[in-house]
């Protein structure tokens, strides 16, 4: 091929097409993109082929069924480097077992792509958007792909990191409507190239070097995540002192220095990506001869949260062997079906320690949950939990939450859920 990058609609390769990719290829298909996602999970590439989204994400069935014939999957790489111009790198970057990040899917997606890149001729982008401690993408990325292409980085072929910070659940607003977008890049021609393909954004584009970029969104990360842990620790003072600690927030929301996003007490912060990057930011700081106290403390404060509901269940059915505990919400926050880090995993290890016997309903996340927990009991309906129940903790906040009859019941919230505050026999929130 050869194209004029700057001239033409952009021919776009996703690896990875999980909740990031899916969202960004999808994304840039409606904007007008050519789209191929690559996946090593057949399963996913022939349901993408079915224009039917693999995961839940609000809207995202809808623009998929739009835009078919402007995107399709494969799992193979020399199709999809070769019939495009600029490929986004979205694969997971978990944890090791002692927290630092877990390279082997990047490497592999590098090596991959280094492969095919030793065939190409034209000028070929590479965008790395998964989350990659600070130094990633120039000492590990750039070596594997040079090695395997024979060519040089920023050069022969550009290198750019692109960090997503969509939310989950909001992913497809997020996509469109970014706070913010940043662009860590070294050479000229990629800059213009990226520019050119956020063109249609309104958002501002802070353009900064490759390692800045990844720290931007590490240190937005660890900082979101401490928001959550310091609302807690308040909310833990608050519940000892009967203080209400949402009017503490709301209060102290109002400084303008300080916004009021992100304080909502409760049991803590799950998900794919805030409590795997703290720990992977600890474990980097560490190797390089830092103690960072604040960030330890934030994962020791979110560790201990979600037993607080099992501490306040006690309370009132000190033995829990055999009783009928109700679980509602299982996602690790409303509107997905991501259980990763939900905090729902510790409380039920803990119930399930207790003796109890679990009746749970999450309206999107049963069958992933079922994967890992397939020995407790999973409801059609909320209102089955609530009716077979001899008590109810609240887990996440799902919209449905706030609608049903919590008279007679006993209810641990730890999500604030203002009905069964005025409702339930006996009301505990976590921190409230
Ligand atoms: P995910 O697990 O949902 O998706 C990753 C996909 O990559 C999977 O479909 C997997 O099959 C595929 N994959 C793995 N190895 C591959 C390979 N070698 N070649 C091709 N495909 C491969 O992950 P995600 O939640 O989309 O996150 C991706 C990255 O984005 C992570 O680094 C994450 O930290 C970051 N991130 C995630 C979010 C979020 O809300 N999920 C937000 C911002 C950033």
């Amino acid at each position: 091929m050869d194209y004029d990058l700057l001239k033409i609609d952009m021919y776009i390769s996703i690896v990875g097409s999980g909740y990031v990719g899916l969202v960004t290829g999808i994304g840039f298909a409606e904007l007008g993109n050519n789209v191929i996602f690559v996946d090593i999970d057949v399963d996913k590439v022939n349901k993408i082929n079915s224009s039917i989204s693999p995961i839940y994400e609000k809207e995202l069935q809808q623009l998929m069924s739009r835009n078919k014939g402007k995107y399709r999957a494969t799992s193979d790489y020399r199709d999809a480097i070769l019939n495009s111009n600029l490929t986004f790198i979205c694969v997971g970057t978990p944890s090791k077992e002692d927290g630092s990040i877990d390279l082997r899917y990047i490497e592999s997606a590098a090596r991959n792509i280094g492969r095919v890149l030793a065939d190409k001729d034209d000028f070929h982008v590479v965008v790395v958007k998964s989350t990659v401690i600070p130094g990633t993408t120039e000492g590990v990325i750039k070596p594997i792909i040079e090695k395997e292409s024979g060519k040089e980085a920023f050069k022969d072929f550009g290198l750019a990191m692109n960090p997503e910070f969509l939310r989950e659940g909001n992913a497809v607003e997020d996509f469109f409507n970014p706070d913010r977008i940043v662009i860590g890049v070294k050479d000229e021609k990629t800059k213009s190239i990226l520019d050119k393909l956020y063109k249609q954004f309104n958002s501002p584009k802070l353009f900064t070097d490759i390692k800045t970029a990844e720290m931007i969104k590490y240190a937005s990360n660890a900082f979101l995540a401490t928001k959550i842990s310091f609302a807690n620790e308040i909310g833990n003072i608050c519940k000892k002192l009967r203080i209400d600690v949402y009017k503490v927030f709301e209060g102290v929301g109002l400084d303008h220095r300080i916004n009021p996003a992100f304080f909502r007490a409760g049991i803590g912060f799950g998900g794919s990506c805030f409590p795997k990057d703290v720990k992977a930011l600890i474990r980097k700081a560490e190797e390089l001869g830092e103690d960072p106290k604040i960030l330890k403390a934030v994962i020791d404060v979110n560790e201990k949260q979600p037993l607080k509901m099992i501490e306040l269940l006690k309370k009132h059915i000190p033995n829990l062997a055999n009783r009928k505990i109700g679980v509602l919400g299982l996602a690790f926050k409303p509107d997905t079906d991501d259980i990763r880090e939900s905090r729902a995993i510790p409380i039920v290890e803990a119930l399930l320690r207790e003796g109890a016997k679990i009746i749970a309903y999450d309206p999107k996340a049963m069958n992933n949950f079922a994967k890992i927990f397939p020995q407790i009991e999973y409801a059609k309906s909320s209102w089955e939990v609530i009716a077979k129940s001899d008590a109810v903790l609240i887990v996440t906040e799902w919209k449905e939450f706030e609608e049903l009859n919590y008279e007679g019941k006993i209810v641990i919230d730890g999500r604030r859920i203002e009905k069964a505050m005025k409702e339930a026999k006996i009301y505990e929130g976590v921190c409230w």
